[in-house]
């Protein structure tokens, strides 16, 4: 591993600095730093320095990224693009393994140094998405880190067997037991909620549940989630994604939502769906105290073919669905894709300041707001002090 000088970069938009880089570390900031003997040393030219970008929800075991374009073709509700899924892949026939690999190059490219991605585990599918994955993560540890969620999309209570390859997906290093619209999908929420609570309970792992469950169904689940939270002292390891119903519901009845959330610690996933969905109102949430992260979700599947991996894109689009404008606003957009996901995975030594990994992406923008608006060109990504990526292409050998 080499160390670095980067002469003349703003960190998240600050004053410019120099910024050494020392045994994978931000060892030292300020002006004029003299370069060591053996120091790459790169010209920033007054580029921003941001921490490595964090996908804190995606779904890379089944994306179609590297494959020729395939026409969407699913139905409008959550069943019918369930379906859709299970029957092209089965079609398809693509390993989790290479398609993975694949879109985390892209990751890599556009500065994502950490991801948290929900896997596949059903009784179609078994454990082969979670081996897959877990094969490319070991393959790829220098260059980025994996985190996953064993993630039951085809149901929980519906699908007999599903508990139990959930706990032995945790058992196998899963960190993140996952679940999915308790009444939508499986009509027993005290029945998914109870399994995969007691599985968390039993191993110590986080919870990360998709509610896309609108309205008043969503809201009685973020209550049910919110009282084994409470009751399994689980506060800080339990998140919730799309949770469409907080954007759905009355002012007053999601003021008790909010309380919920904010008493027990429990996380928010909004990636700004596209559509007249309904979704989170960030910035109240923010106000509140909530905390609150992003993902891609899925990258180019069955489930749309429009997103791509690019985490300073989806900052934008949140920015854009929420109509934020303001510098605030944008920032805050670009703290759910950096700071809110590397705290949900529990990254350490994340960030800017001294000490801290060398996980760092520079952008050609001046402030963070500008980097969120233009999201433009990755001139640079470092991951522990690594360069995995420059000028928006990832430097990793192609496993292809
Ligand atoms: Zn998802």
């Amino acid at each position: 591993m080499q160390d670095l000088l980067i002469r003349g970069g703003r960190p998240w938009g600050g004053a410019i600095t120099d910024l050494a880089v020392r045994k994978g570390r931000i060892a030292e900031l300020g002006a004029e730093l003299p370069a060591r003997p053996g120091d790459e040393v790169v010209d920033a030219g007054g580029c921003l320095i941001l921490p490595g970008l964090v996908d804190a929800h995606a779904h890379i075991d089944k994306t179609l990224w590297g494959t020729p374009w395939h026409p969407h073709q699913a139905g409008p509700s959550l069943m019918d693009k369930i379906a859709n899924e299970r029957r092209v892949l089965a079609t398809l026939g693509l390993s989790p393994e290479r398609q993975s690999a694949r879109l985390l190059r892209r990751m890599l490219a556009c500065g994502t140094t950490h991801v948290r991605s929900h896997v596949d585990v059903g009784p179609e599918v078994g454990l082969a998405h979670l081996h897959g994955v877990q094969a490319m993560a070991e393959q790829h540890r220098e260059a980025i880190d994996v985190e996953i969620v064993a993630f039951p999309q085809t149901g929980v209570m519906i699908r007999p067997g599903t508990l139990e390859l959930l706990e032995q997906a945790v058992r196998e290093g899963a960190r993140v037991i996952g679940g999915l619209d308790p009444i939508g999908v499986d009509r027993d929420p005290k029945g998914q909620l109870d399994g995969i609570f007691a599985i968390a309970e039993r191993h110590g792992c986080g919870i990360d549940i998709h509610l896309h469950d609108r309205g008043e169904l969503g809201a009685v689940t973020v209550e049910m989630i919110a009282e084994r939270t409470r009751s399994l002292g689980l506060a800080g390891k339990v998140a919730i994604s799309h949770a469409f119903c907080l954007g759905s519901v009355e002012p007053a009845r999601l003021d008790g939502l909010i309380a919920l959330l904010r008493e027990n610690d429990i996380a928010i996933m909004t990636h700004a769906p596209s559509g007249p969905t309904p979704f989170p109102p960030v910035r109240l949430l923010h106000e509140r105290g909530v905390r609150l992260f992003t993902g891609s979700d899925g990258v180019r599947d069955t489930w749309s073919p429009l997103n791509n991996g690019d985490m300073l894109e989806r900052a934008y689009l949140i920015a854009y669905r929420n109509g934020f404008r303001d510098d605030p606003g944008l920032e805050l957009a670009l703290h759910m894709a950096t700071y809110g996901g590397a705290q949900l995975m529990g990254a350490p030594r994340y960030g800017l300041a001294l000490g801290s990994d060398a996980d760092l992406v520079l952008v050609e923008a001046e402030t963070a707001a500008e980097a969120v608006a233009m999201h433009p060109l990755r001139r640079l990504v470092l991951k522990r002090g690594r360069v995995v990526a420059r000028a928006g292409q990832c430097l990793l050998p192609d496993g292809d």
